[in-house]
Order: structure tokens, then C-alpha cells, then sequence
């Protein structure tokens, strides 16, 4: 593994009260000009950031286990990334590549095509997020079969759009009163290990969603299945072995487009270039966003030829989707993570946080599971004996890491899990102090 330059100091330093009074001082700013339906689970302002650490504006140096939800993995102000973005400004901000094209949406797509799984002949779209890859996703899926049905999980999150509204599982907050929804979506089981019922099988798992899929809709109309090979908002759920293999298997044998919604899990966050590598399946359709372009918007859509090139010209496409500078980035992020060998550095981080993490359920009975591969890590928190979810427990853990300056979010249908998704360019100096704050708060709160 090379060495890991740094801008900023990678350590933690609390010097105010959090937030701090220049945070405050925002916030209420904010609070007269912004919707309030826009959240933030983190209530100080960035000033800046870089490696594993975001210093707020009072100077308060945080260790960041967020990444901005999985986007950061090469630090939020990779020098590389800073330099292509620099450099693409100086020329042209925007042409539209529907308009006038330019070489850098060209080379993402052949760096999509050489990073994505699968030998096969393929076809790539760029658009600026995930929920628009995902819906586009679905157009060319429909299109592709003639068929009209996507099938979707239970704990699924793919966006906030109409259509992803409509494939995301959790009603509160992402779906309570937006409707109506999109139609001809359907919900099925997911493989849950931790919640299913004991000894069900990866196999039996995905026999047990197949049938439902046969009896309730009809092989013959499904145009899709849409899957997160690990499922990142719901709960960073690891299906069990063998179940992403035999429903890839189903949608072959049926004509249906297995689409793996890799927006979360995609680009070295898991270990590898993308999570579904782990049980060799290659995905008809891959989505992919969050880690690509080192913080800049950025989404993509890569394929099948065979199915992408069904679509007439002009069917796809946006205004801004696959922007030079975003593009430009998205090179410089995947250089960066090829000579940093990230996903080698995702695997790294498993290693460290797993076997504390592990070592510290071992001795606390309110942690239910631990779970996740690579930087991708779950702590679920349950009532001491049972399964019950404990929300407030989950709360209190990622209040009081706020506190002692570590970033850290939760996630879940029933809001009890904290998730790890640390820049893939973390420290294991900084990354052992965050775990030492985590082992200390979770003891003293369970
Ligand atoms: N799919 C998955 C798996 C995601 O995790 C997300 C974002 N959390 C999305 C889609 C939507 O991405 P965006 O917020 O960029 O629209």
C-alpha cells in the first residue's frame, strides 16, 4: 500500500462546545432560508476537510465516519482530484455532451467498462446522481424486455424521486405523503441473516422471494429485479450466502435485467471494485454514484450493449449528466484509488474495526449484530435478550460521538444501527482513536 499524503492534521481536537457558537450562528441562518424538510443528521458547518478529518467553522477537528454518505472514499480534497478539477475549469465548464462531446465522458465510460464485472460487451451513461442512474436503469430495462414490473426489496433505499420513491422501502421520512408512487413496482423478501428465521439459507432465502415473484406477478411480465448487493440505508444488510447468485441465476434463465444498484456499495467501499465481486455475480445493469468522482456529481449506468443500445438516440441523456468537471474528477478519483490501492485499504479497515467491534458485542448484550464487509460496518442495537430494535439507544451512541468529535450516522428500517463508512483513506492511528470513542460510549450507554 503506497503512502498516504495529508493536507490537514489527522487528529481530533474538540476546542468549543459542539456545535460550536460560529455553527449556531449559522444555523439560524439556515433555519430562515432553508426548507426545513432538508435534514442534517450532523449540526456543524464544514469548513474543511481532508483525509479522515472535517474541521467544523469554530476549528473543532472531527474524525469523519461518514464520507458524506459513502462519497469521500478518497478524502474529500484529494490532491489529485483538486488538480483535474482545476485544470478542466481553466477550459470549458460545460459543453453538453448531447450538444457538443468531449473526450473525458469517453474515458469514464471505457474506465466503467474495464472496472465493472464481466468480460462482456458494454455500454455506458452518465447522469449527476444516483436516483437518476437507478431510474434510468429501469427505462432501459423496460424498454429493453417490453415488460413493465421492477421488483424491489424490503429495506431497499434507491432514491427520492417518484420512481425510486416508489422502489425505496421506509415510508418515514422518505415516502409519508409524497404520493402517489410509480407503478407496476413490487416488493419482495430480502435475505436478512440477523432477522430471518434461524438456518435459512442464502439458497432458500431467494427460493422463497422466486416463488413469491412466480405466484404474485408471473415470471413473463418482470422486466427487472433491482437489488443493493449490500443494502445501505435499510441497514447495511449483508444477504446470505448464495442469494444474489440464484436470483442473478432466475432473472437469466427468465429474461428478467438483474439490475445491482452499487450506488452505496460500488467503487472499493466493500473491498473490492463493487460489492456483487464477492459471489462472482455479474449484474445485466450495474448503478453506480456515491464514491466515483471524489465528491463531485456524478452517477452512471453501465450495461449490457446488447440492452443499452436497444434505446433510440436521444432516450437517454440530461442536461448536465456526465458534466466535464465531474468527469475529470471521476478520472482522477480512480487513478487515485488504483494507486492507493483502496479496495486492498477497504479490507484493511474490516480488519481493524471487525475484530473490536466484535471483541466490544461480545461483552455488551445490547448489541444485537455486527455486520458489513470492508468500510462498509454496522453495529445493531437491540433491547438486552431480544431483537427488539433500540432506536434511542442508537441515538444516544451517535449524540454523544458527536460530542467527543467523531462523525459517525445511523441508518435502518427501525433506526437502530450505526454505520461505519470511513474515507478509504483513514488513518488506522485516527480509525483506532474513533473505535476507542465508539467502545467507550456504547459500554457506558448500554
Ligand atoms: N441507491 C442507493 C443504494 C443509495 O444508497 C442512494 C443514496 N443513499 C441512492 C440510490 C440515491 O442516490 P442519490 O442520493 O445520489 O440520488
Amino acid at each position: 500500500m503506497s503512502e498516504i499524503e495529508y493536507r490537514l492534521p489527522q487528529k481530533r481536537a474538540i476546542v468549543t462546545e459542539l456545535p460550536g457558537p460560529a455553527s449556531r450562528a449559522l444555523d439560524a441562518r439556515r433555519r430562515a432560508t432553508v426548507a426545513a424538510g432538508v435534514g442534517s443528521s450532523v449540526p456543524v458547518y464544514a469548513a474543511d476537510a481532508d483525509g479522515g478529518v472535517l474541521v467544523d467553522v469554530d476549528g473543532n477537528s472531527l474524525i469523519d465516519l461518514g464520507s458524506g454518505i459513502a462519497v469521500t472514499s478518497v478524502g474529500a480534497s484529494d490532491a489529485a482530484v483538486a488538480e483535474a478539477v482545476r485544470e478542466q475549469v481553466g477550459h470549458f465548464t460545460h459543453t453538453c455532451f448531447m450538444v457538443t462531446p468531449y473526450e473525458g465522458y469517453v474515458r469514464v465510460a471505457e474506465e466503467l467498462s474495464a472496472l465493472t464485472p464481466g468480460d462482456h460487451d458494454k455500454r455506458t451513461v452518465l447522469f449527476n446522481s444516483g436516483a437518476e442512474a437507478v431510474e434510468n436503469a429501469v427505462k432501459v430495462a423496460r424498454l429493453a424486455t417490453g415488460r413493465d414490473a421492477i421488483v424491489a426489496f424490503d429495506h431497499a433505499y434507491h432514491g427520492r424521486t417518484n420512481l425510486t420513491m416508489a422502489l425505496t422501502a421506509k415510508s418515514m421520512p422518505y415516502k409519508t405523503n409524497f404520493g402517489p408512487f410509480a407503478p407496476e413496482v413490487y416488493r419482495m423478501p430480502m435475505s436478512y441473516p440477523y432477522r430471518d428465521e434461524a438456518g435459512l439459507t442464502g439458497e432458500q432465502a431467494a427460493r422463497r422471494t422466486i416463488t413469491q415473484i412466480e405466484k404474485q406477478i408471473g415470471a413473463d411480465s418482470v422486466a427487472a429485479i433491482i437489488i443493493e448487493p449490500i443494502q445501505g440505508e435499510g441497514g447495511f444488510i449483508v444477504p446470505a450466502p448464495g442469494f444474489l447468485p440464484t436470483l442473478a441465476a432466475w432473472a437469466k434463465e427468465n429474461g428478467v435485467v438483474f439490475i445491482a444498484d452499487e450506488v452505496q456499495s460500488g467503487f472499493a467501499r466493500t473491498g473490492t471494485w463493487f460489492a456483487c465481486e464477492d459471489e462472482g455475480v455479474v449484474p445485466d445493469i450495474i448503478t453506480m454514484a456515491k464514491g466515483i468522482a471524489g465528491g463531485l456529481p456524478l452517477s452512471a449506468i453501465t450495461g449490457r450493449a446488447d440492452l443499452l443500445d436497444k434505446v433510440h438516440p436521444g432516450g437517454l441523456g440530461g442536461t448536465y449528466g456526465g458534466n466535464p468537471i465531474a468527469c475529470a474528477a471521476a478520472l482522477a478519483t480512480i487513478d487515485t484509488m488504483r494507486a492507493l490501492d483502496l479496495p486492498a485499504r477497504a479490507r484493511h479497515i474490516e480488519e481493524l474495526a471487525m475484530t473490536r467491534l466484535r471483541a466490544l458485542a461480545a461483552d455488551v448484550p445490547a448489541i444485537g449484530d455486527v455486520r458489513g464487509r470492508g468500510a462498509m460496518i454496522a453495529v445493531e442495537f437491540v433491547k438486552p435478550g431480544t431483537t427488539e430494535p433500540d432506536a434511542e439507544l442508537t441515538k444516544t451512541v451517535s449524540a454523544k460521538a458527536l460530542e467527543q468529535g467523531v462523525i459517525l450516522l445511523t441508518c435502518g428500517t427501525y433506526g437502530n444501527i450505526v454505520r461505519l463508512l470511513p474515507p478509504l483513506v483513514i488513518g488506522d492511528e485516527l480509525l483506532s482513536d474513533a473505535l476507542s470513542v465508539i467502545e467507550d460510549i456504547v459500554r457506558t450507554a448500554a
